[in-house]
């Protein structure tokens, strides 16, 4: 099996069996965001503890990278810190917008995201995975 294959496969699994998909009652941050040049659309929910992120949930309607990226950001969130989130969004756009060789360097901290790595070749797509991490800036940031 090839590494895109396998990548393939991971994105599949999450757009078939989605990660946190729901809603959280009374949340303390929620954002609603869409990708219009694709129709994607998305709702994040999210469950703070001080500096903490007890618990994401998400509902939308999209296509398998939009669908899959956020399932991969929520199972990535929970536990994080508001500070840990905000650098992961950092490095996974760094790692979905270029073709550096600092990629490598990120697949550690990333683990399971780097499956979105090949839109990179696809700008339109790289929409579609960045729009989970856009809600999530939006919801942190209000
Ligand atoms: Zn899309």
């Amino acid at each position: 099996m090839s590494l895109d294959d396998l990548y393939q496969e991971i994105i599949l699994d999450h757009y078939k069996n989605p990660r946190g998909e729901g809603k959280i009652d009374n949340p303390d941050a929620q954002a609603r965001d869409s990708n219009p040049s694709c129709g994607d659309e998305l709702e994040l929910y999210l469950k703070l503890n001080g500096e903490r992120i007890e618990k994401v949930k998400f509902q939308g309607d999209g296509c398998a990278i939009s669908m899959s990226a956020a399932s991969l950001m929520v199972q990535k969130l929970e536990g994080k810190t508001v500070t840990e989130a905000f650098d992961l969004l950092e490095k996974f756009k760094k790692m979905i917008t270029s073709e550096s060789p600092e990629t490598e360097k990120l697949r550690e901290k990333l683990g399971d995201l780097i499956a979105l790595k090949g839109v990179t070749k696809f700008p339109i797509r790289v929409k579609c995975a960045s729009l989970p991490w856009d809600t999530l800036q939006r919801a942190l940031e209000e």
